[in-house]
């Protein structure tokens, strides 16, 4: 049998007659740009989220940058983020001038160690930007109490995390802005790249929804130097059709979820992701962890199984941050995650007999 690590051509096959008329649409209409279709889904994704302000842009990494300069965070300052996230989260502040200090990770979430942040924090330092890492909330509670304490900006990266909660609230909505990626492997994915930007701060709206707009904030009056970053028409059409079904995937992937978990538990040397006491995972990634994690990467690909390191080389030993000269030792999590984590195959179209493969496989690599 073969389990592909993702099978977006499935999920394309479920809505095809609905996406091929959204598509149609946009193109019979020549709604390319500034269309009605990036206004829609701006109104749709708000709702879902329960936000005041969605502005949609060009993607994921776009969407930090241009929060991060619209809060005016930029050269001297110093902006916080996770050990362990795409390298997106941490460039967005240096392309803003900004440095990133790395924050070592919890072993258990993987997100942004709440206990390691104000250790972390000097003069310079201006903002947080928490991971919902793998679909798992990170710890907003501490973390917005940290920012209040220090009056420090919380920009929450929810690239990984649609639909996810705490207490109830979805996240996107708790920091003073937060950011979304629609790249087509996310839980909410575009044919293509896509991103927005959400906040209850209508101020900090309009200026981000300016600067993404090359500073206008009426045709032809630039009130500052902006940039080109534009969700288009065919992306935002086909995200509305998908965002229908968020919620019916996202119930896929913790069904999925679940059954990986009864299934693995318990085998030696295998640690299962942790499920949030408060709140709802959203499994963009199914991770799991052993010192074994090469071998077993090798074992799953040679019985035909997919599966994917998130991250190989953690942010803070990557070349462009030599010149932190950080260690191993500063970043024990980071560098665990880096070492031992293993993405193992999890999509909502996955069928339940791929999941019994997978579960097979690891239990003999486990026993052999
Ligand atoms: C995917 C991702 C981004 C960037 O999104 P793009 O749309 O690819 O620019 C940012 N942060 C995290 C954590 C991501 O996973």
């Amino acid at each position: 049998m073969n389990v592909p690590f993702i099978d977006l051509n499935a999920q394309y096959r479920s809505i095809a007659a609905e996406i091929d008329a959204a598509i149609a649409s946009t193109i019979a209409d020549s709604a390319f740009i500034k269309s009605p279709s990036v206004t829609q889904f701006e109104e749709e994704f708000g709702a879902f989220l329960g936000a005041e302000h969605v502005i949609a842009c060009g993607n994921g990494t776009d969407a930090i940058e241009i929060m991060l300069n619209a809060m005016g965070i930029g050269e001297g300052d110093e902006v916080l983020v996770p050990a362990v996230t795409w390298i997106a989260t941490s460039e967005a502040a240096a392309t803003n001038g900004a440095k990133p200090v790395f924050v070592d990770v919890d072993s258990e979430t993987y997100t942004i160690d709440p206990k390691l942040i104000e250790e972390k924090i000097t003069k310079a330092t201006k903002a947080i930007i928490p991971v919902h890492l793998y679909g798992h909330p990170a710890d907003m509670a501490e973390i917005m109490r940290i920012a209040k304490k220090h009056d420090l900006k919380v920009i929450e990266d929810c690239a990984q995390a649609h639909g996810a909660k705490i207490e109830g609230q979805t996240i996107g909505t708790i920091g003073d802005a937060a950011t979304f990626s629609f790249f087509p492997t996310k839980n909410l994915g575009a044919y293509g790249d896509a991103g927005a930007m959400v906040t209850n701060d209508e101020k900090l709206a309009e200026t981000a929804q300016a600067i993404a707009n090359h500073g206008q904030t009426q045709r032809h009056h630039h009130t500052m130097d902006g940039r080109n970053s534009r969700m288009d028409g065919l992306q935002a059409s086909i995200l509305s059709v998908k965002l229908k079904y968020l919620e019916k995937w996202t119930d896929s992937r913790r069904r999925i979820a679940e059954n990986y978990r009864e299934n693995l538990a318990g085998l030696n040397g295998i640690t299962l992701p942790s499920e949030p006491k408060n709140g709802r995972h959203v499994y963009h990634l199914f991770v799991i962890r052993t010192e074994n994690r090469n071998e077993l990467m090798d074992y799953l690909s040679e019985h035909g199984i997919s599966s994917m390191v998130h991250y190989p080389k953690a942010l803070p030993f990557q070349a462009c941050y030599e010149y932190q000269n950080n260690s191993f030792s500063d970043y024990p999590v980071a560098k665990i995650c880096q070492d031992n984590l293993l993405s193992i195959p999890l999509y909502p179209e996955i069928s339940d007999e791929q999941v019994a493969y997978v579960v097979e496989c690891i239990s003999k690599f486990v026993d052999r």
